[in-house]
């Protein structure tokens, strides 16, 4: 490695990825935690836990090194995703609803997971505001009071260590994309020196769907290239990445 390139990665990795899913959907236990564990890889599960949501089995998840993060209680998002003007949405909503789900969403997450020390945040449908037009607020703010990192989309979904906004990080949305595709885009992670984080929603089901072929073709590749390329939880890695910062790097 040349001595002028200093990455936050640790065992000499020169690019990291973070594998993030969404929505605590049940095709993520079916299928993708089965394909994990089998290459030995750990990811961040986002959920809502709302009234009556069971813990249980995510509890289960974070025993075993993946991280449970916050997806707020409610999931709100802009009405401009649907065709209904008066529904709860992030258009009415204020700073202060969206700080009391958040925080909310924390509070039955300690109490379900106590043992996970620290987890991260993910904006549901990618939005970061509340109000619209002349009243929009951004809400990443309160993101960074409470977190030490919370998971965005962008245009692109790699991070550079030095530039990015841990409040606010990138991703590529995984749904509809090939096995190709995905080992492509994690190989940005090393010829770039970035952290590429890919959102997952659905395996084989939902809106969203990514197929299982697909996600076991990334995850071995993941596997195959751990030398150069660290796979950790969202959490873990911004972790080194503020770390890494703090010493001035
Ligand atoms: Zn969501």
């Amino acid at each position: 490695m040349p001595s002028d390139i200093t990455t936050p990665w640790p065992d000499a990795c020169m690019g990291a990825v973070s594998l993030t899913f969404d929505d605590g959907r049940a095709s993520q236990l079916e299928k993708a935690v089965p394909i994990m564990a089998d290459l030995g890889l750990r990811g961040t599960f986002y959920l809502n836990p709302r009234d009556g949501f069971d813990l249980a089995p995510w509890r289960v998840l974070s025993q075993a090194g993946h991280e449970i993060g916050n997806h707020t209680v409610t999931h709100p998002c802009s009405r401009a995703l649907g065709d209904v003007p008066n529904v709860r949405c992030l258009e009415t909503l204020t700073l202060d609803d969206v700080e009391a789900d958040i925080l909310e969403a924390s509070r039955r997450l300690r109490a379900g997971i106590p043992e996970q020390a620290e987890f991260t945040f993910c904006y549901p449908c990618y939005q970061d505001h509340v109000g619209e037009g002349l009243t929009r607020r951004s809400y990443v703010p309160l993101v960074a009071k409470h977190f030490i990192a919370g998971r965005g989309r962008g245009e692109w979904g790699h991070n550079h260590p030095a530039t990015c906004d841990l409040a606010n990080l990138y991703s590529w949305n995984a749904e509809f994309m090939s096995g190709p595709v995905l080992v492509g885009l994690a190989q940005q992670a090393v010829s770039k020196r970035r952290w590429v984080i890919f959102t997952v929603h659905g395996i084989e089901d939902g809106h969203l769907p990514l197929a299982e072929v697909a996600l076991t073709e990334l995850c071995r590749f993941l596997r195959d290239r751990r030398a150069d390329i660290w796979t950790a939880p969202v959490v873990e890695v911004a972790a080194a990445v503020k770390a890494w910062r703090a010493a001035g790097r």
